[in-house]
């Protein structure tokens, strides 16, 4: 079947994170997964992760792991099984820890110095937005409200308070622990929530130089104040996340679709990494099928540039995630057939010099080869097959690299299929041979056809990338 060029990132939860399910979801589609730090016990993400890779192994297809740190998110506390049924003009009473509640309608809010940080007025939005309060009054510490319409709210839902300037650290003692413990089970990417500055990103930096793993940052954008700084954000990061959800409470809805347009173009300028998130099939968290504002939603995101769509509560606790998969797939595929989504190279990078050259050109040479073409690639970082993946190829890039850590992160990247393969060093001056069988056995494009080799030559000097080759895969494969 032909290859999907834009990836599909799931969030693994409650109704997704065993073995079958698992199975399931990379059949239908999935490319990455991403563990909630939200949510969720360290032992289960080590439990989970451990699942990922080992599927992977079996499976023999590459999954990206991204593990998503809380950030400085205010969550009320437990509020059992049934949750709290408020109605409209309700009085609601958030109660940080030391502070008495013995009021029904008194909850727990896990940021101790609210009280002094609010004003009689600001507005505070529960669980995304669905439970609105205002506040009253604070006294003692407390902070009295009133909602302004009905609904449940549950245990540890989130609020925002996008009128109150909080004294809240980007980075949390609780990130930078699970910053440290995502390391130590070796994820392939870090998101940061709620990042304001480039500052923030360059402080998960400097723990990952403490740490010696340096893996790729996924920036999400959730605050006026990242808007504000967006291109600082973009040129620090490795990637960015378009975080519709949390974007949405804090800049009111009307707002989000033109920032996604913005975010987007302007990482695919800067050949960034970039992910629109939230809410896209929402309605299959409990129904077989999308909305039609929903499949246009999925539509559009692509047409944008996404690298990656992600899933959220549609594989976490939905009613069948595989189904979820599936349907995002099949309407990625129906875009990427289109004569829409190709209206030639892109251009709006330029040509640039080094290997930004070396990539343009691969992929204008690609582009004048027949239906059967592909781009093969042999990379240690994985930067070769990301600088061709910014120029949005119409063949696949097939990136052979030798680095299980490039091989997994890879899967990410849109148009690219990451393949492991090992050389040994007697074999080096033999490359393009070594790729040609690799290409024939991985059936990618059939004999005679004629490829783009892109590669860093020789490869025993570790260069970066210099090297062009039209290379027509040979017809024989060598008796083994
Ligand atoms: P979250 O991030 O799901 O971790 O809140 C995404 C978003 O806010 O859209
Ligand atoms: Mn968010």
């Amino acid at each position: 079947m032909e290859l999907r060029r834009g990836k599909i990132l799931c969030t693994l939860g409650p109704a997704s994170q065993d073995k079958a399910t698992l199975k399931s979801l990379l059949a239908a589609g999935m490319n990455a997964v991403r563990i909630n730090f939200s949510h969720g016990a360290h032992e289960t993400h080590r439990a989970t992760v451990a699942e990922v890779r080992a599927l992977s192994r079996d499976a023999g297809v590459p999954i990206t792991v991204l593990a998503d740190l809380q950030g400085p998110k205010i969550r009320v506390g437990m509020l059992g099984d049934a949750g709290l049924a408020l109605d409209n003009r309700d009085p609601l009473i958030l109660c940080p820890e030391g502070t008495p509640r013995d009021e029904p309608h008194a909850v727990d809010i896990d940021h101790a110095t609210l009280g002094a940080e609010v004003r009689v007025g600001d507005p505070v939005l529960m669980d995304d937005g669905a439970l609105e309060a205002t506040v009253v009054a604070v006294e003692d510490g407390r902070i009295h409200c009133t909602l302004l319409n009905a609904g449940v709210l549950h245990s540890r839902k989130g609020v925002n308070l996008p009128k109150t300037p909080l004294t809240l650290p980007s980075l949390t003692p609780k990130d930078e622990d699970d910053l440290r413990f995502a390391l130590s089970l070796n994820v392939d990417m870090i998101a940061l929530s709620f990042v304001r500055r480039a500052a923030d990103v360059e402080q998960a930096l400097e723990i990952m130089r403490t740490e010696g793993a340096r893996v790729p940052i996924i920036a999400k954008i959730e605050k006026p104040q990242a808007v504000e700084h967006l291109d600082e954000i973009i040129n620090s990061a490795d990637g960015v996340m378009v975080a519709r959800g949390d974007l949405g409470v804090e800049m009111g809805p009307e707002e989000v679709p033109i920032i996604q347009k913005t975010v987007i173009e302007r990482c695919n300028a800067r050949g960034k990494l970039v992910i629109t998130a939230t809410q896209m099939l929402d309605s299959m968290i409990r129904n077989p099928r999308p909305t039609r504002a929903e499949a246009s939603d999925v539509a559009n995101a692509v047409l944008d540039g996404s690298d990656a769509l992600m899933l959220s509560g549609e594989t976490a606790m939905g009613v069948d995630p595989p189904n979820v998969v599936a349907t995002m797939d099949r309407i990625i595929r129906r875009m990427e057939r289109g004569e829409r989504l190709w209206q030639g190279p892109r251009d709006d990078m330029g040509f640039g010099h080094g290997p930004n050259a070396i990539a343009r050109s691969a992929v204008e040479c690609s582009s004048s080869l027949d239906g059967n073409a592909a781009i093969v690639v042999f990379t240690g970082s994985g930067g070769t097959a990301r600088l061709i993946s910014d120029y949005r190829p119409k063949v696949p890039i097939i990136a052979y690299t030798p680095d299980p850590k490039t091989y997994q992160s890879l899967s990410l990247y849109w148009g690219v299929i990451p393949r492991f393969l090992e050389i040994s060093e007697d074999r080096e001056d033999h490359i393009f041979e070594e790729l040609d069988l690799a290409v024939q056995r991985d059936g990618f494009v059939p004999h005679g056809a004629t490829v783009v080799m892109v590669m860093g030559f020789p490869i025993k000097a570790r260069t970066s990338v210099n090297l062009i080759k039209l290379h027509r895969v040979s017809e024989r494969l060598p008796a083994d």
